[in-house]
């Protein structure tokens, strides 16, 4: 059914979930979220504090040891995560309204996204029936080994504001997949898909206590979830600054954590590359969610013999593409994500100027007045130290950084603390092959970017993460492996 694409009369008003309740928080208080498209207040939900979380990671544990999610067959875990992927299907057009009002992202990418979502359900669920331990039939005539992969536990879930639904999609199913019992913690500004997920999972019949949310800010809620001693694994998504706080809080209980984290990904053009093309699918990977993506296109590593060129074809391109109101479904690229994040961009680039980069296009705000819309940014003459090189800018900017020979193109690629992804141009054969081999990244697009299925893991390389998500092994980050050793027959005795 699809709904009329306007702002809501009166914000959205959201509650905490709890061993299947909706309850306020325990703080009293309530956070509003204003549509940075439009500057109007579209959501609220109650700012969760630690006894919150105390309280949701206390129905998750008992859930855990207590209740059937665990103990059920993979078959009857795996019918309720499809229901769940066709009941985010049956209400994707309400999911993806509230996706754009919230994010700024343009409507047509949120339906997209909440498709995507749907599809990595339906992977997880079918995943869940693959889950199998091992057996070790060559231990000698009186000896069986036995693997078995078992739920981790408790798992804290906290999410970042670029893709709320989707990445909570590429954790939550597999998290669900495995037995787990979960408290999610979303970004702040962002929740609202989250917590309509909660309805769709209760109609699908997933039991009380396995599926908690709460909102509220990141060093108060967030803080306590990766503190919490009754927390088997942390699997966090945001900054590389706050992963490092999720490992030192690990230290208290020895739990695992999985991070994926930042990036500062090149896209490497080499001279044989099909240029338009490239240059095409360079202008998509920095612009794609106003280039507020872990993945996204940062740094661009031209050839020099085509660097001038190239450049001056992204620029035409990046001229012609459609910033402006989410809401509109001619919008390609829509509003940054909050007025401080929109500032620290301007910076950035203001910054790159001052040190001698010189901006080709873009470089500034555009759009209707009342959004945080900036069009897109091209940059030469940036050096590998500048600021501007290091940092992971997320907004719709890219560097240039022309080279001469092969080993400097890797070496430029690589000259990051990052290793999320990159994305290589050319029709040499030896060039790609070679290339993907040698660059340090977790996710690697040849003559493409930024295609992904649930099929294929993904995660980072050096300070861009630990572990993987989604594939086969998005379901076994979430158990611990369990060896059993069976005597058959008679043991020797060690005294006698
Ligand atoms: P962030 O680190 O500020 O916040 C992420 C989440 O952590 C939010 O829910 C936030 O409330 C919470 N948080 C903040 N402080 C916390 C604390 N002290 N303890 C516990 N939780 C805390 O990141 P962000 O700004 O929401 O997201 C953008 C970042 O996420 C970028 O660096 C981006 O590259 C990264 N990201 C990575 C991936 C990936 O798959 N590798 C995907 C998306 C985003």
């Amino acid at each position: 059914m699809s709904l009329p694409l306007k702002l809501p009369e009166t914000p959205q008003v959201f509650k905490i979930f709890i061993n299947g309740q909706w309850s306020s928080s325990n703080s009293g208080e309530l956070i509003e979220r204003r549509s940075p498209g439009h500057g109007t207040p579209v959501s609220h939900w109650p700012s969760g504090n630690e006894r919150d979380i105390d309280e949701a990671v206390s129905a998750a544990r008992i859930a855990f040891e207590k209740g059937p999610w665990p103990r059920m067959s993979c078959g009857e875990r795996a019918e309720i995560l499809y229901r769940t992927a066709d009941l985010v299907l049956e209400n994707f057009e309400d999911l993806a309204l509230t996706e754009t009002l919230e994010t700024g992202k343009p409507i047509n990418q949120s339906r997209g996204e909440i498709q995507g979502a749907a599809e990595i359900w339906r992977f997880a669920a079918g995943a869940a029936r693959t889950l199998h331990g091992e057996t070790f039939n060559n231990l000698g005539e009186h000896m069986i080994g036995l693997v078995l992969r078992e739920p981790i536990g408790v798992v804290g879930l906290i999410t970042p504001w670029n893709f709320p639904f989707f990445i909570l999609a590429e954790r939550l199913p597999f998290i669900l997949a495995s037995g787990c019992t979960t408290v999610v913690k979303p970004a702040e500004t962002t929740s609202g898909s989250t917590l309509k997920l909660c309805n769709l999972l209760q109609e699908a019949g997933l039991p009380n206590g396995v599926v908690n949310v709460v909102t509220g800010y990141g060093p108060v809620a967030g803080q306590r979830l990766l503190d919490s001693s009754d927390v088997d694994m942390v699997s966090f998504t945001g900054s590389t600054e706050v992963g490092r706080k999720a490992l030192h809080a690990s230290a208290s209980n020895i739990k695992k954590v999985g991070l994926e984290l930042g990036g500062k990904n090149p896209h490497v053009v080499f001279q044989d590359a099909d240029i338009d093309s490239a240059a095409d699918g360079v202008a998509f990977g920095m612009c794609f969610n106003a280039g507020q993506c872990c993945v996204g296109a940062s740094r661009l590593v031209v050839h020099r013999n085509v660097a001038e060129q190239f450049s001056e074809k992204l620029s035409l391109l990046l001229g012609k593409v459609n910033v402006g109101d989410p809401l509109d479904e001619n919008t390609q690229v829509g509003a940054m994500f909050n007025e401080a994040h929109l500032a620290k961009v301007l910076r950035h680039i203001e910054e790159a100027k001052e040190s001698g980069a010189t901006v080709v296009c873009g470089g500034h705000r555009t759009g209707p007045r009342e959004g945080l819309f900036i069009a897109p940014t091209l940059m030469t003459g940036a050096s590998r130290e500048m600021k501007i090189s290091r940092s992971e800018v997320f907004g719709p900017v890219l560097t240039v950084y022309p080279f001469d020979s092969y080993e400097e193109a890797i070496a430029i690629a690589n000259d990051t603390e990052y290793g999320l992804a990159a994305s290589i141009w050319s029709n040499d054969l030896n060039h790609a092959m070679r290339a993907f081999r040698d660059i340090r990244a977790g996710r690697i697009w040849v003559n493409t970017t930024l295609d992904n299925g649930p099929e294929t893991p993904l995660g980072g390389f050096k300070q861009s993460g630990l572990g993987r998500e989604t594939g086969l092994t998005g379901i076994e980050e979430y158990t611990e492996v369990k060896t059993v050793h069976v005597k058959l027959g008679n043991r020797e005795p060690w005294l006698s």
